[in-house]
């Protein structure tokens, strides 16, 4: 048995500072408090221990109130994604066969038409129910229900389990270190692994956490210069707007702050070298909801180093490539460790997330003769153009380095003669014109590699985590 981590935290360092947002911080023994009488109040509302119930909020400390309540009577979350339609979160609440959905105030007329939703006023006017709160929890037991991106397809709930997310943690630390005064920037959702992990990592180290309703570019800029956080996680887009940000201010980073955790998708290189020039760290790393976070990151000092890298494995995790027989050569990239989810619920509950123990992540990678992960692409993304493999985020990386160019996405379409080739699809920053696109791409790719067509679009097809969706790119051009 493994203790309940927010009494636990609480009793070991009461006083010291947990969350902050806008102007109000919070202990950790308020933080204790007040999540204690949410799960009262969740109790007299009817809510039983280890049921499961839907929740859906925007990123305020009411959120986070909401699911430690829920923590307490070990209910198993799951976390709705508030950028979702409402047919998606119906597939979702369904899908997970919810007993209860609780909803932040503000949220609840981005549900579907459900019988019995709870709003968070309801909650906190409550009288509670007073309840003896399990001091204790078993490592298989669901914390969370997180349902992938649907980059690929329809999402999936994957468990998270007590287990699973203490391994992610512990690995996170034995790489990134820790210090009393760290502070975590939180601008990611909380419903996502990238947010939630911050929280657990947070009442597992003591640190606290800063955390935004929304991300907001110039506020990080500055946090970032002042020191005013330690750390921070952001995926590829968020980076670039920080990075543009500082840049345009004249402003680097603190010498407190320590770094930034890029991840869920590839992290283009050169958003890393403008980086370094800022005196910011940037750590790529690897992981999905099937492995509660970090599976691999990169050190700091290996940043430059190997650039373009995901990292080695974390202390506890191990990866291979499915079928290779030595380094560099390509496959499927395979996952092994105690931060690997159980299983799926819902309609992919058949399915097994793991075959010999080994999860099979659907991504395309290679190790390097030292152990170094390189996160090629998607398997479903590959294109194969003449006999030839192609994958897009290759073409994107070179795109994404010229100036003009702000955002870029690759898809295949179907050719007469090649079978399939490359077609970009760009956001610009600044005007340019296309045959210098393309003789920029010439000196940098292969030719079989150089988009066909450049579709210039104000914006890319993005899922509720800000992922390009390519499989949506080509509905553009309809
Ligand atoms: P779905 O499984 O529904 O298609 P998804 O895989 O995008 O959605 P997530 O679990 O949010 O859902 O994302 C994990 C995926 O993100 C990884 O499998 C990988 O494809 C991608 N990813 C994460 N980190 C990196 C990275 N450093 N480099 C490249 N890709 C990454
Ligand atoms: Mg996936």
């Amino acid at each position: 048995m493994y203790p309940n981590w927010i009494l636990q935290r609480a009793q070991l360092t009461p006083a010291r500072r947990a969350l902050s947002f806008e102007e109000q911080s919070w202990t950790f023994e308020e933080l204790k408090n007040i999540s204690v009488k949410r799960a009262t109040q969740l109790t007299a509302l009817g809510i039983k221990p280890k049921e499961r119930v839907a929740i859906l909020g925007p990123s305020e400390p009411s959120l986070i109130f909401m699911m430690y309540a829920c923590m307490h009577l070990q209910c198993e979350m799951v976390m709705l994604n508030r950028k979702l339609s409402k047919v998606e979160l119906q597939y979702q609440i369904e899908d997970a066969q919810v007993e209860k959905v609780l909803v932040a105030d503000e949220d609840a007329l981005l549900l579907p038409d459900i019988h019995t939703p709870i709003v968070f006023s309801a909650v906190e006017s409550t009288v509670g129910k007073s309840l003896e709160i399990s001091k204790e929890w078993s490592l298989d037991q669901t914390v969370t229900i997180m349902y992938t991106s649907g980059t690929t397809g329809l999402p999936k709930g994957v468990r998270q389990t007590v287990g699973n997310h203490q391994a992610s943690a512990l690995a996170s630390v034995l790489n990134i270190g820790l210090s009393e005064e760290d502070v975590w920037l939180c601008t990611v959702p909380l419903f996502h692994i990238s947010g939630f992990s911050i929280l657990v990592r947070s009442l597992l180290y003591g640190n606290a956490v800063k955390l935004y309703k929304k991300f907001d570019k110039d506020q990080a800029a500055l946090d970032i210069a002042e020191g005013q956080v330690t750390h921070m996680s952001a995926v590829a887009v968020m980076l670039q707007r920080v990075l543009q940000e500082l840049e345009d201010r004249g402003l680097e980073a603190s010498p407190k702050f320590k770094m930034i955790l890029a991840g869920g998708g590839p992290v283009p290189e050169n958003y890393i070298k403008r980086a370094h020039r800022l005196n910011l760290m940037v750590s790529q790393t690897y992981g999905m909801t099937e492995t509660s976070s970090q599976t691999a990151t990169l050190s700091n000092e290996d940043a430059l180093r190997k650039l373009g890298s995901a990292g080695k494995p974390l202390f506890f995790n191990q990866i291979k490539i499915a079928g290779v027989a030595s380094p560099g050569e390509m496959g499927e990239i395979l996952i092994r460790g105690p931060h690997v989810t159980p299983g799926y619920i819902g309609s992919f509950s058949e399915r097994s997330s793991t075959v010999d123990g080994w999860l099979h992540t659907g991504d395309i990678g290679y190790l390097d003769e030292e152990g170094y992960l390189f996160v090629v692409d998607r398997r479903s993304d590959l294109l194969i153009s003449g006999g030839e493999n192609i994958y897009p985020a290759e073409i994107e990386n070179v795109l994404l380095s010229h100036q003009a160019v702000g955002e870029a996405g690759v898809c295949a379409i179907d050719d007469e003669t090649w079978g399939q080739v490359p077609v970009a699809f760009i956001v610009l920053k600044e005007d340019v014109r296309e045959d210098e696109l393309i003789e920029f791409c010439k000196e940098r790719l292969a030719k079989y590699k150089v988009p066909k067509y450049f579709h210039v679009v104000p914006n890319l097809p993005r899922s509720g985590s800000d992922k390009l969706l390519r499989r949506k790119l080509k509905d553009l051009l309809n």
